[in-house]
């Protein structure tokens, strides 16, 4: 097989080639146009920042946060980095988040999950200010969303969108079918999918663990985007040729040498059916983290009435 890299610009390709649509590069193109929309904030008088607050001992929790610091420094978004010990009453949690909702020079507020046993999660999705929810899971957010009228989309369909929109795959009347119900990605997903928008329009069809007979939704399906969390489960008898797939998953699995990360997808045999694919890691990945950069600066916007130009 042969891949075509897709990012931003690209000419069209044969049906014997498989475009390999490369997350990194679409991602690495946002944020340096996010650098502009920055530096016109900045130059009001107003830097963006984003305030993450960590609690739990998780080490990838803390791996994940440093990242969205390191995106955030390199578009020049400041970060306010706030830990707050796992055994502490959820009171502690609940007044940080309060604090960070009036204070003005803080635009966005990142609470990263999951959070320990006694604290309700739903409950600090809600105290978030939604004007600052920049993951997009307030409750208002959801329904706006739903509503068609979105004011932060989560950062991974959101991140979806933008990879289909940069490598030219046509939604409009297209059947996508969504694997995974989470509130994270698979219920937003297919709600974006289904607005009259950018990257919508699309028929959806949203399986899940309950679904019957999987493969022959996939089969029938033009755009089929897997986030279900189960390593390779989707392979090329799956699939018809010419279907566009986006992997979400991120699994790792144990290897004879140690450890590697898979996707959703069983990438060879599916590459041989696809027309287009997302790698795993270099797909969906980067876009995610991309997009928490993207919703931050829309969060300025919003917060401090500045308008700006987004990517
Ligand atoms: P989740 O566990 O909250 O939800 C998984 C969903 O998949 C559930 O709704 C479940 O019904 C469905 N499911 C599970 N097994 C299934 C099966 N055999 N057939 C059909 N449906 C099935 O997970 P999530 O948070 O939505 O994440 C899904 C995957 O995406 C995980 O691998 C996660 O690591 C990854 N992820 C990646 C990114 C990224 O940026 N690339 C972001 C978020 C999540």
């Amino acid at each position: 097989m042969r891949f075509k890299y897709v990012a931003g610009k690209y000419s069209c390709v044969t049906q014997t080639q498989t475009q390999l649509i490369d997350g990194t590069e679409v991602a690495a193109s946002i944020r340096s146009d996010l650098i502009s929309s920055v530096n016109r904030i900045t130059n009001t008088g107003t830097t963006p920042q984003l305030a993450t607050v960590l609690m739990n001992d998780d080490p990838a929790s803390q791996t994940y946060v440093s990242m969205k610091h390191d995106d955030c420094e390199e578009v020049g978004i400041e970060t306010r980095d706030i830990t707050i010990d796992p055994e502490a009453p959820a009171a502690e949690l609940f007044d940080t988040v309060d604090e960070l909702n009036t204070d003005p020079s803080i635009h966005g507020i990142l609470v990263q999950m999951p959070l320990p046993d006694h604290v309700d999660e739903r409950e600090v999705l809600r105290r978030i200010d939604p004007k600052k929810d920049v993951d997009g899971f307030h409750p208002e957010n959801v329904g706006r969303l739903v509503a068609g009228q979105p004011r932060y989309k989560p950062c991974t369909p959101h991140g979806i969108q933008k990879l289909l929109i940069a490598a030219d795959i046509e939604t409009e009347g297209a059947d996508a079918v969504v694997i995974g119900r989470s509130n994270i990605v698979g219920k937003p997903m297919a709600n974006l999918l289904i607005q009259k928008a950018d990257a919508g329009n699309a028929t959806v069809t949203l399986c899940h663990s309950r679904t019957n007979d999987l493969a022959s939704k996939t089969r029938e399906a033009d755009i089929v985007i897997a986030a279900a969390g189960v390593p390779e489960m989707i392979d090329g008898d799956m699939l018809s040729a010419g279907t566009v797939v986006i992997d979400v998953g991120i699994n790792r699995v144990e290897t004879e040498t140690g450890s590697e990360l898979v996707g959703d997808v069983e990438f060879e045999s599916a590459a041989e059916k696809a027309d287009a694919i997302t790698p795993v890691p270099g797909g969906v990945g980067p876009m995610t983290r991309a997009m928490l950069l993207w919703n931050t600066v829309k969060a300025t916007a919003i917060t401090t009435d500045v308008s700006v130009e987004l990517p």
